[in-house]
């Protein structure tokens, strides 16, 4: 099965079909600035090899989503979030239609820096 679901913008953005800011990459994962930043920080990271959510994680997905938590701070403070316990991010998963995902490419969000944000 191939990695990459042609239909899926994410996985366009992950070949660099679509052009994107990144924020970090390496063999397992990207990350890039939002296109509608909800925050002054907003920047979203995806796993290179297409899943859709969340909900089809399984016990081989667990290193995968234990690096993308461990990066979350690296890449929320180089971004330019403010230093915890006054400034911190905000980590976001949404699931389904229910947990109001748009985009089926499992995607986490960090947003951050000063309020008030957009929404959040
Ligand atoms: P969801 O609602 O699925 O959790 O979030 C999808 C996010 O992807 C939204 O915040 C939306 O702004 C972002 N997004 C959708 N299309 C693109 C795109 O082409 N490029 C980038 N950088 N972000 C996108
Ligand atoms: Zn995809």
């Amino acid at each position: 099965m191939s990695d990459h679901d042609p239909d899926c913008i994410f996985c366009k953005i992950v070949e660099g079909k679509i052009p994107s800011s990144k924020v970090h990459e390496d063999d397992e994962i990207l990350a890039f600035h939002d296109i509608h930043p909800w925050a002054p920080v907003h920047f979203l990271m995806v796993p290179k090899k297409h899943m859709a959510s969340l909900a089809q994680v399984g016990p081989e997905h667990t290193a995968m989503l234990g690096r993308m938590m461990a990066l979350a701070p690296k890449l929320a403070f180089q971004e330019g979030c403010r230093p915890y316990p006054q400034g911190g991010f905000r980590v976001v998963i949404n699931t389904g239609d229910d947990g109001g995902q748009e985009v089926h490419h499992l995607h986490v969000h960090v947003f951050g820096g000063p309020r008030p944000w957009t929404k959040g």
